[in-house]
């Protein structure tokens, strides 16, 4: 297992520490075999061609713009912080969903470096840009955010935060993402998270410390909790987690300064995607001896009974987990067989992150829907929490079987678009928006899941049998835009294969 080190700045990005890799292509079986000890023999297929990129500060972000009582600041030249305002957004439109009737707006900044300052340095930019933040807002934290310009001048980002932190007496959080750092763009959760763990997170206290006095003097035991590391979908694990006696405590969308302080304190630390979170689980697992659940997501009716048998025995309440697994499978599992005959034998393609590609693929096996193949935008061989169980890919093809024709593609359209074109599936699944374009101007009938925890459980595979029955049986749409749709792309590209670009040789 990776060793988390909170005493350094800058978190190990995944191609270092985990051998991830964006180049790939076969079958999901293949990938898996190639990723036995860690994935030491797996090598990245370089690509001669590459259309886009992600970037490392934007997910660096991602974990801490929604923090409710913080502020961010990006470091670096104004273009960086551009696509920032989204995050803005989607705490707006996901408030109601996570019980918040007044969000309030969000602070995020930029430091704007100038030519000039990329020549004579930042560092002073940088410290009067924190006193205005604060004296503007006075959050209760500021995450500073780097970027490749702050990273290549050599800014003392990390003195300026602690010396920031010790004058307005606030914490001042110094994140490691400039977007040249790493390849993976999902190395800007880590870093997020490893900024979070190493200067917000404190020890657990004592039980008998555990407590709030109210304004009236009264004093408020705090109730038992789990960390549920996840984004800002629905609230689907809280009624689960309630059964076993526990709050649901979320990281970090919605959380706040205290409530991530004291995540020390949980009674385990879960997540809605191994991708997305392994990494905070193992600081919290390692840092403050917070159990990590070693199961891969719900999705699918196995990884679901795995899941909650799994956390009932870690809980030590493994009648719960019984009583569930026999509740939902009566109401649900005659749902699942009508929408499974339903469906059975239809084509699908699924193009997402890595974790939400394979919790798709999961739920697609259990709807007996056949998955041509997948473009999944990342893969990690390995995982923090050093788990095979809780490896959501391993998972799908032990469940469901293989997965023929697999892309390790980090967005890049026109491999999609080719790949599209030529197996012609009757669905396209879509994690993220932009994709299912793609599917939709080609006459496939595309289907759009922006909510990670909307497929969770029995009631997920339900939700989604029914949205794909209705994205099927409603394709005028897509039919009449592909009858009057321009593919950018040239006949040549179309007639290579897919994965034309990528570097040959023995992987
Ligand atoms: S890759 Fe570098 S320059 Fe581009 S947005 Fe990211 S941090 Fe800024």
């Amino acid at each position: 297992m990776a060793t988390v080190n909170l005493h350094v700045p800058a978190v190990a990005v995944r191609e270092i520490r985990l051998n991830t890799i964006t180049g790939y292509e076969g079958t999901a079986a293949d990938l898996l075999e190639r990723s036995c000890n860690g994935g030491a023999s797996l090598r990245e297929r370089g690509r001669g061609f590459t259309q886009c990129l992600g970037c490392s500060t934007s997910n660096a972000a991602c974990m801490t713009v929604l923090v409710q009582d913080g502020a961010v600041i990006s470091h670096g030249p104004v273009g960086c912080s551009s696509c920032l305002h989204e995050f803005a957004f989607t705490y707006r439109v996901n408030a109601p969903v996570r019980g918040l009737s007044a969000p309030t707006p969000r602070h995020i900044y930029s430091t704007n470096l100038t030519e000039d300052e990329t020549v004579f340095g930042g560092s002073d930019k940088l410290a009067a840009s924190i006193r205005e933040v604060y004296e503007r807002e006075h959050p209760a934290v500021i995450f500073i955010i780097t970027t490749c310009a702050s990273g290549i001048i050599g800014d003392d980002v990390e003195g300026v935060a602690n010396d920031a932190e010790e004058e307005l007496g606030i914490p001042v959080v110094a994140i490691f993402c400039e977007g040249f750092r790493s390849k993976v763009w999902t190395s800007g959760f880590d870093a997020g998270y490893h900024g979070i763990a190493r200067k917000l997170i404190r020890p657990p206290r004592p039980p008998e410390e555990r407590f709030s006095i109210t304004e009236t003097g009264e004093r408020v035991w705090d109730k038992p909790f789990v960390n549920v590391i996840n984004f800002w979908g629905s609230d689907f694990f809280g009624p689960w987690l309630e059964r076993f006696g526990f709050e649901t405590r979320y990281i970090t969308p919605y959380s706040t300064l205290a409530s991530l302080q004291t995540a020390s304190e949980a009674r385990a630390s879960v997540q809605i995607c191994t991708t997305l979170g392994s990494y905070m689980a193992s600081a919290l697992e390692q840092g403050f001896g917070v159990e990590a659940l070693r199961a891969a997501p719900p999705y699918g009716v196995a990884a679901t009974e795995r899941w909650l048998r799994t956390f009932g025995e870690m809980v030590e309440k493994p009648e719960v987990a019984e009583e569930i697994i026999a509740e939902e499978r009566a109401k649900y599992l005659p749902q699942i067989a009508e929408l499974r005959a339903r469906l059975e034998g239809r084509t699908a393609y699924v193009t997402a992150g890595a974790g939400h590609g394979h919790a798709m693929l999961q739920i697609l096996g259990e709807l007996g829907i056949e998955a041509q193949g997948a473009a999944l935008f990342h893969h990690d061989p390995a995982n923090d929490i050093d788990s095979e169980e809780a490896d959501s890919l391993v998972a799908r093809v032990r469940d469901y079987g293989d997965v023929p024709r697999l892309s390790i593609c980090n967005k890049q359209e026109f491999e999609l678009v080719n790949v599209l074109a030529r197996l012609r599936p009757q669905l396209l699944l879509a994690r993220h928006g932009g994709m299912t374009l793609w599917g939709a101007k080609l006459g496939i009938p595309s289907l759009l899941i922006g909510d990670e925890q909307w497929g969770m459980g029995y009631q997920g595979i339900v939700r989604y049998g029914r949205a794909i029955s209705e994205v099927l049986e409603n394709d005028e749409f897509v039919v009449n835009l592909a009858r009057h749709a321009i593919n950018p792309y040239s006949k040549w590209w179309l007639a290579q294969t897919s994965s034309a670009f990528l570097e040959e040789g023995d992987f």
